[in-house]
C-alpha cells in the first residue's frame, strides 16, 4: 500500500521522538508558524496531492520552516460537525511515518523530519500520500480526499488565518450551550495510547483540554462510530453542581481509567481535578504562597512565578495523572462561565501570560482586567504579591480573611484554655501527683513521657489490696 514511500509506515512508530541532534528540518512549532485543518467539501478531486512551497529536498539542514496541512474531504455521510474529530487524528496518522514527528494540534503543531528519512529520499509529497491512504482507511465514510501541504511562508500565513477562522467558528458554537442544558456528556480516550489512565470528559462548558474537540464534535463522532474512542456519558445524578461532580461521570472515569481514579471535579483544581494527558493547551497551577491560581500555556517559554517553565510543570502532571493543584486545560475553557467556578473563577487567577490575557479580554470580568498580572508585571512571588496588593486584587481580601480566621481560631484556643483553667478552679480538685518526668506505660511500642506533670482529680479512691 505504501510501496512508493521510501520510509516505513506503521502505528509502531507513533511514540518516535526526533531530537534536534537527529533532525534534518523542523516544521512549524514555537519558532515558526503552522496549522492543520480538515474541511468537508461538496466535491473533492479524489487522490489530489499538492505541495506548495519548498520540498524537503530543497530545504537546508537544521533550518525551521512554516507548515500548513490542509485535508479536504467529501462523502455522502460526512458532515461539518465531524471536521474537528477527523482533524484531531492528523497527529496520530502523521506519526505512523518513520522519521516524521508530529506534536500538538490545530495552530500549535510542531513537526520534525529526521536526517535518516531525508537521506532515504522522504518528501512532503510522501507524507501527503500517506495521509490520504490512512484517513480513508480510518474513516470509511470519506469517499474522496485531497491533501495540500504548504511550506511557502506567505501562503502558510494566509492558511493560518483561514484555519483560525474555522477553529473560532467551531468553538463559538459550543459557547452558546451550558452543562446545565444537556443530559449527555462525552468521554474521549484517544490519548490513552500514551497516557493509559487518561479519560477526557467533554461537556459544553469544558472543551477537551487539547482544545481541538468540543461537545458538538464529540456528539458527531459518537454518532458516526459509537464503538470508537469518543463515547456518550449519561450525565445522571449531580453530586456537586459547583465543583462539577456527577455520579455517572465518576463511574465512567473509574471504569475507563482501569479503576485508577474514582472521582473527578470538572471545575476545580483541588481534591479531584480532571486528569491530564500531555496535549493540554495550558496548565492551571496552584500558588500556595498567595492561595491563588496561575495559568501557563505552551507558547510561554519563560519561567512562571513558581520558578519553573511550562515544560517542567507539564512533566509533573501529564501522562494521565490526577495531581491536586494542577489541571491541564484548553484556552477555550477559560471562556466558559463555569471556568474553575468552584475555586472562584477569574477572582482566583493571580497570574497568566500576556498573550492569553489579551485573547480573553471579553471574558475576564471588567473589574478584574487591570488586577490580574502578567509576565510584564511580575515573574516571582514577591513582585506578584506587591502587584496584587497595589492593584487591589480580590485575593488580597481573601488572604486577609484567611489570616483573620486563623487569628480567630487562635483566640478561641486561648479562650478555651482560659475556660479550662476557670473550670479547674471551680471544681473541687486535689493534687494527687506531681512529677518532673512521668512515663505513661503503653502497649503500642511507643513511650509517652509527661514533663512537669501535675495531676489533679475530683475524687481519690484508696482501696486496700
Ligand atoms: S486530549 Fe482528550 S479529547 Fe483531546 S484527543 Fe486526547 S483524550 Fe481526546
Ligand atoms: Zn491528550
Amino acid at each position: 500500500m505504501f510501496k512508493d514511500i521510501p520510509v516505513d509506515v506503521s502505528p509502531m512508530y507513533e511514540g518516535e521522538r526526533i531530537r534536534a541532534a537527529n533532525m534534518f528540518v523542523e516544521l512549524a512549532g514555537p519558532k515558526s508558524i503552522g496549522a492543520e485543518l480538515v474541511q468537508v467539501e461538496e466535491a473533492v478531486e479524489d487522490g489530489r496531492i499538492e505541495v506548495r512551497g519548498p520540498e524537503i529536498s530543497e530545504m537546508e539542514e537544521g533550518e525551521i520552516y512554516p507548515l500548513g496541512i490542509l485535508v479536504e474531504i467529501s462523502g455522502e455521510k460526512l458532515e461539518k460537525g465531524l471536521e474537528g474529530v477527523i482533524e484531531r487524528r492528523t497527529h496520530e496518522l502523521c506519526n505512523y511515518v518513520n522519521g516524521f514527528m508530529h506534536l500538538n494540534q490545530r495552530d500549535q503543531i510542531w513537526c520534525r523530519v529526521s536526517e535518516k528519512a531525508s537521506k532515504a529520499g522522504f518528501k512532503l509529497e510522501h507524507l501527503a500520500r500517506t495521509l490520504s491512504i490512512l484517513f480513508r482507511e480510518e474513516f470509511p465514510i470519506i469517499e474522496a480526499i485531497a491533501i495540500t501541504i504548504i511550506t511557502d511562508k506567505s501562503e502558510v500565513e494566509a492558511f493560518l488565518d483561514k484555519a483560525r477562522f474555522q477553529y473560532e467558528e467551531r468553538d463559538s458554537k459550543a459557547r452558546k450551550l451550558s452543562d446545565n442544558d444537556v443530559d449527555v456528556f462525552y468521554g474521549c480516550v484517544m490519548c490513552q495510547s500514551f497516557a493509559p489512565t487518561h479519560v477526557c470528559v467533554v461537556t459544553p462548558d469544558r472543551t477537551a483540554l487539547c482544545g481541538a474537540i468540543n461537545w458538538f464534535d464529540c456528539r458527531a463522532a459518537a454518532k458516526m462510530d459509537p464503538e470508537g474512542p469518543i463515547f456518550e456519558i449519561e450525565k445522571g445524578e449531580v453530586l456537586d453542581d459547583v465543583k462539577g461532580e456527577y455520579k455517572n461521570v465518576n463511574a465512567v472515569v473509574a471504569e475507563r481509567s482501569q479503576g485508577t481514579f474514582e472521582r473527578v471535579y470538572l471545575h476545580s483544581v483541588f481534591e479531584y481535578p480532571h486528569t491530564s494527558c500531555g496535549c493540554f493547551e495550558a496548565v492551571a497551577f496552584y500558588i500556595p504562597e498567595l492561595d491563588g491560581i496561575g495559568i501557563v500555556d505552551r507558547d510561554f517559554r519563560a519561567e512562571t512565578p513558581l520558578g519553573i517553565p511550562f515544560s517542567a510543570m507539564a512533566g509533573q502532571c501529564s501522562g494521565g495523572k490526577q495531581v491536586e493543584g494542577f489541571a491541564g486545560l484548553s484556552l477555550e475553557y477559560m471562556r466558559s462561565p463555569k471556568f474553575l467556578q468552584a475555586d472562584g473563577g477569574f477572582e482566583r487567577i493571580i497570574w497568566l501570560p500576556k498573550h492569553i490575557k489579551d485573547s480573553l479580554t471579553d471574558f475576564i470580568p471588567e473589574e478584574l482586567r487591570n488586577k490580574i498580572p502578567t509576565e510584564d508585571d511580575a515573574d516571582n512571588i514577591k513582585d506578584l504579591k506587591k502587584f496584587l496588593q497595589e492593584a487591589g486584587h480580590p485575593i488580597i481580601q481573601r488572604l486577609k480573611e484567611e489570616a483573620q480566621d486563623e487569628e480567630n481560631v487562635q483566640e478561641e484556643d486561648v479562650k478555651l484554655a482560659e475556660e479550662v483553667r476557670v473550670f479547674d478552679e471551680n471544681v473541687q480538685t486535689a493534687p494527687v501527683a506531681y512529677a518532673p518526668e512521668l512515663t505513661v506505660p503503653t502497649s503500642s511500642g511507643v513511650r509517652i513521657i509527661l514533663k512537669n506533670a501535675k495531676i489533679y482529680a475530683e475524687k481519690v479512691i484508696i482501696k486496700k489490696k
